[in-house]
């Protein structure tokens, strides 16, 4: 604590509640998934990475400021050096609430149960197919299988809520929706639907084609399964179902047909330490320039993150019709 006996929170200007914090761990990964990165990537040099004592402290610093969840991401989180380190440290914050984790699974066969024994409570993993050949177009590296014994290897390790996230893409994928959402519920977990965001150039597909509605794939799940809609909120682009015969939970994560941007309640801190205002526009601040140059006083990073909160936009404006898109990949971004 601040010994403040009122700590200051993070409010924006639209009158935002910033309580989550997605924090990028790394921005390279050991898969090349189309909507996501380019053929060939170049990568942040290592040495302008945040320390994981760096990304703690920044951690630490939300987390006094309210932050009550924080979702450690990338890139392909599990393959930055020495992560566990960082996760063990954040999940013993007092006040965090909720440390959960993004992965595309190819590392859960080894870190599934030291995850858990961490502190981290839920999972998300991407499979945006069941189909070992379409797998590895869509990833241009990867193995289906590498991803499949992932999952297993969270389900036995025990976590409180695993879910699947599925990108869906016309004529790549979206004839596979009923398939991935029975391949879940069979195995107790959620499942949310992704619209690609135009994040970075990518060469494989137009993304103006390649759209496939949330609406659509509800249209298509309704006609296999009874799906209730619920009030659940995470404050960001997704609309959450339920299954009738269970609590399995189908989510929309539609950031071009349904904008949530006025509940939004969430920054992201780029594996550089640039802390993102908003998913699809440019406002940031620097933050790592801010602890090398305060490397033991705390006040400077927290009167930085609360002055950011002054220049979070009011929400994005993702077009798909228009060429021009932000230059930054989600691997930078930290989906
Ligand atoms: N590597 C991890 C993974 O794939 O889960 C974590 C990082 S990844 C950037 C986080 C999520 O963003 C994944 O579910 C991925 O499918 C999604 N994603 C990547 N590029 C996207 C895009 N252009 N539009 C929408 N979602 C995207
Ligand atoms: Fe890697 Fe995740 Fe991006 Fe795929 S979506 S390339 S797994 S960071």
């Amino acid at each position: 604590m601040n010994g403040n006996l009122f700590p200051p929170s993070l409010i924006d200007r639209f009158g935002r509640r910033i309580d989550y914090l997605r924090m990028s761990v790394t921005d390279r990964c050991d898969l090349r998934c189309v909507y996501c990165m380019s053929e060939k990537m170049t990568f942040v040099p290592r040495s302008q990475l945040l320390t994981l004592e760096e990304l703690e402290r920044i951690g630490s610093c939300f987390v006094e400021l309210g932050v009550k969840k924080i979702r450690i991401t990338g890139g392909e989180p599990l393959t930055r050096r020495n992560v566990l380190q960082l996760i063990r440290a954040l999940g013993s914050l007092e006040g965090l609430r909720e440390l959960v984790l993004t992965t595309n699974g190819t590392l859960l066969p080894r870190y599934a149960g030291e995850l858990k024994a961490a502190g981290v409570r839920r999972i998300n993993i991407s499979l945006d197919t069941l189909k070992p050949d379409r797998f590895r177009r869509i990833t241009r590296i990867g193995e289906l299988h590498r991803t499949l014994a992932g999952i297993d290897a969270a389900l036995e390790a025990g976590f409180e809520r695993l879910k699947i996230n599925a990108v869906v893409l016309k004529n790549r994928n979206h004839d596979e929706v009923v398939a991935l959402t029975r391949f879940a519920s069979e195995r107790g977990m959620d499942i949310s639907f992704i619209e690609e965001m135009p994040l970075g150039i990518v060469e494989e597909h137009d993304r103006y084609e390649a759209y496939y509605s949330s609406d659509q794939i509800l249209r298509d799940l309704r006609k296999h399964f009874q799906l209730l809609p619920t009030t659940l909120s995470t404050g960001g682009p997704a609309r959450y179902y339920r299954m009738a015969d269970s609590d399995i939970r189908v989510g929309f994560i539609s950031p071009h047909s349904h904008n949530f941007c006025d509940h939004c309640n969430r920054v992201r801190l780029t594996a550089e330490g640039r802390l993102l205002l908003c998913l699809g526009q440019e406002h940031s601040v620097d933050l790592r320039r801010i602890l090398r140059a305060h490397p033991s006083e705390e006040g400077p990073l927290q009167q930085a993150i609360l002055d950011a909160m002054k220049i979070k936009p009011r929400g994005h404006d993702f077009d798909l019709t228009q060429k021009s898109v932000l230059l930054r990949h989600m691997n930078t971004t930290g989906g």
